[in-house]
């Protein structure tokens, strides 16, 4: 199975003949989750001692399972956070695994690494970091997270200097809207969350943080802010936290897997004043910037700070770090690593930046459409006013039950995926609108469907 035989040759016309036919096709189909059982007598057998043949499990992926995996990229795909991969990174992606590239060291990786740093470059320069701010391509927010409260942690267990002794329990502060993988974070860390009270919009602000550092401050060594909450869509007040992190000294991290993507939109920006006081930064370019899944760009103002937590030290390791070069392994919970930060580089690099922008101010502006629309309508009900692409609304006289039959005939129809969440208590919907193809006719008929 080691050659490229002339039957692979065929094989690989029908690979890639077959990924061009899903890159381009248009419109997208929604896909429609099966049942376990349905599922496995539909595939049959699929691990035999002698194989059943590439055209044969091809047919069976093409026929069975395919059509029972949902497509995040289908325009009217609104639940959670979609998807809407560039064709370009798509297809750059098919490239990159024929490369069998190691992304974890300089030495195997040196060309991927240093084109993702500059994909990392640009992210860093919108956040507002120092030139030598750098980091790494993660798989998702979570290891994101993750591995920045780690190196947060080990920061504030080096400098606690002796006049503030180490906490038996370390913790950080959040308020109650950051993301669950926040929360597993500190699960993983044996740490604890001090939940910060947030203002009168829901944000985390100053005031409130200030109380909780002069209460809590001996055992905090982190502030968790988050720019575009998961269900809301909130961009937490970092014009004041920002600058009280700096002057207590303590960690500032930034999570703005879904709505960091904005810092490139004009219209949007001045709402991440202050930014640029993070010590370290996430956004998911499997999100909003476009890239397939799976893609997380981690970001830290003194990359060494995360080295020193990182790095790995064993003899078969050492020749890897000799000569200083920069090695995508010191910077998070990993080692061996796919080069997953280059079709983010190569569409990044294909396109321009300007393209990015304009793609990310579409789905802004099909957000504020929508917000118009719901309140054109008088069976519906704004819940909160969007700040980026996340459109929270009720729809009258609906309770949970009605929201989730309503979104289950959507799906079952290959109509629209749009689930309900909880807002303050109350079973609300929510659209989460980051496809540039995604229009306020998609909206329209979604809306239309709820009277
Ligand atoms: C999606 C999301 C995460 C988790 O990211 P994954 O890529 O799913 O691991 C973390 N934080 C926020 C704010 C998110 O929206």
């Amino acid at each position: 199975m080691h050659s490229y035989t002339d039957a692979i040759d065929l094989l690989a016309d029908e690979l890639v003949n077959f990924a061009r036919w899903r890159t381009r096709l248009e419109p997208i189909p929604l896909g429609r989750p099966a049942r376990p059982a349905d599922l496995a007598r539909a595939a049959g057998r699929t691990i035999t001692e002698d194989g059943i043949g590439g055209h044969e499990a091809l047919r069976i992926f093409r026929e069975v399972l395919a059509p029972a995996c949902l497509s995040p990229d289908f325009t009217r795909y609104l639940a959670f956070v979609p998807a809407a991969p560039t064709e370009t990174a798509v297809l750059f992606d098919l490239v990159v695994a024929a490369f069998s590239i190691y992304g974890g060291s300089w030495l195997e990786g040196g060309g991927a690494v240093h084109a993702e740093n500059e994909a990392l470059r640009w992210l860093s320069e919108l956040v507002g970091l120092p030139p030598e701010a750098g980091g790494c391509f993660v798989s998702g927010g979570t290891l994101g997270n993750l591995s920045a409260l780690v190196a947060a942690r080990h920061d504030a267990e080096l400098h606690r200097s002796a006049d503030r002794p180490r906490p038996a329990r370390w913790a950080f502060a959040a308020t109650s809207s950051a993301h669950s993988s926040v929360i597993s974070a500190a699960q993983v860390m044996d740490a604890e969350v001090v939940e910060v009270q947030p203002d009168a919009d829901g944000r985390l602000s100053a005031f409130a943080l200030a109380d909780v550092l002069d209460r809590d401050g001996d055992r905090i060594f982190a502030v968790v802010a988050t720019t575009g909450t998961t269900n809301i869509g909130l961009i937490d007040d970092l014009a004041t936290v920002g600058p009280l992190c700096r002057d207590r000294g303590v960690w500032l991290h930034v999570d703005g897997a879904y709505g960091g993507a904005a810092l490139a939109a004009p219209s949007a920006r001045a709402a991440f004043a202050g930014i640029e006081h993070a010590d370290s930064f996430i956004v998911d370019p499997h999100k909003w910037l476009f890239s397939p899944f799976d893609c997380c760009a981690l970001l830290y103002r003194a990359p060494e700070a995360a080295r020193r937590a990182h790095g790995h030290h064993a003899p078969y390791l050492e020749i890897l770090s000799e000569h200083g070069e920069w090695n995508p392994s010191d910077y998070a919970i990993h080692l061996t690593r796919r080069a997953r930060g280059l079709p983010f580089w190569f569409s990044l690099a294909t396109h321009g930046t300007l393209a990015y922008q304009q793609a990310i101010e579409t789905t802004l502006t099909v957000a504020r459409a929508a917000a118009d629309e719901i309140r054109r309508r008088s069976y519906l009900e704004l819940v909160v006013e969007p700040s980026l692409s996340i459109v929270v609304f009720r729809r009258c006289g609906w309770g949970q039950l009605d929201y989730r039959a309503w979104s289950e005939r959507m799906l079952m129809l290959g109509e629209a995926f749009v689930v309900p969440t909880t807002h303050e208590g109350e079973s609300v919907l929510r659209l989460c609108i980051i496809n540039p193809r995604t229009t306020t006719e998609d909206i329209v008929l979604i809306l239309d469907s709820l009277e």
